[in-house]
């Protein structure tokens, strides 16, 4: 029989689980923890039990002031990094992180509640949109690190001969974190250009033709009349570009031949 992954890893939540709590208490200048409850998710071996120890003693930290301590709120970091599970160390330290940005946040809201003039209520109002924007960035880096291991198996196409095997494995690898890069050859940048020369400058214009026309818009395209029957001014097609074209072939044929008859003539 195969081995389940998932439930191997996972096993189920025990109901009668006492979730780890913080008693917190200044006894002459020496901070007295005491843990309580199960602390297996945040200690173990795969976060590290001295990072999880330095963990406690900064979360407990969060929040005091001088010589108050809060207790309340270590206990809510320390509920939070609970329930979100962390899987390894550098995942522990983001949720303190995020527990934290919360806390400052609520802090802030709280201010703008007893405020007194714009300034405060202006550099309040900051301080929560910058933290709140954190706490949306923070959010994002746990998805995209959770995902770390997965990769986008794209299939363009796959032919299967008769007796042949089709193989579907990683094809492609997503591509680690950010946007394109400057530089890069984006569909956008392998557009056609326009090849119309400034006059200012004499330099190629180099904005995107429009489609169907070498040049731009700002270089002709899509302007003027469409030529031959199509155009209002056209009468009887004597003055059209072919015919003016044969006529000027025409004229520079005859006067090459009266400079080739005046050389005979000497
Ligand atoms: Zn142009």
């Amino acid at each position: 029989m195969e081995l389940d992954k998932t439930s191997a890893s996972q096993p189920a939540e025990n109901p009668k689980r006492t979730p780890p709590s913080l008693k917190v208490e200044n006894n002459n200048n020496c901070l007295n923890i005491e843990i309580d409850g199960d602390f297996d998710r945040i200690s173990n071996e795969v976060t590290s039990k001295s990072v999880a120890l330095g963990l406690i003693g900064q979360i407990v930290s969060l929040g005091s002031w001088g010589k108050r301590l809060d207790e309340k709120a270590a206990n809510f970091a320390i509920g939070f990094l609970d329930a979100m599970k962390p899987e390894d160390a550098a995942e522990a330290l983001l949720f303190t992180q995020m527990a934290a940005t919360h806390q400052a946040m609520m802090m802030m809201a709280q201010k703008l509640n007893h405020i007194t003039s714009i300034q405060q209520q202006d550099a309040a109002e900051r301080a929560m949109n910058k933290l709140a924007r954190t706490y949306a960035a923070q959010m994002e880096t746990i998805k995209r690190y959770r995902s770390k291991g997965q990769q986008t198996v794209r299939v363009e196409r796959v032919t299967v001969e008769s007796g042949g095997q089709a193989v579907v494995g990683n094809v492609s690898h997503e591509r680690g974190g950010g946007g394109a890069m400057k530089g890069d050859a984006s569909p956008m940048h392998l557009a056609p250009r326009c090849t119309a020369k400034s006059k200012r400058s004499g330099l190629p214009c180099k904005s995107p033709a429009v489609r169907g026309w070498e040049v731009c818009r700002m270089h002709g395209a899509k302007g003027g009349h469409k030529s031959g029957h199509g155009h209002p001014q056209y009468r009887h097609g004597g003055r059209s570009h072919d015919i003016e074209a044969t006529r000027k072939l025409i004229t520079a044929l005859a006067r090459d031949a009266r400079n080739h008859l005046g050389d005979m003539d000497h």
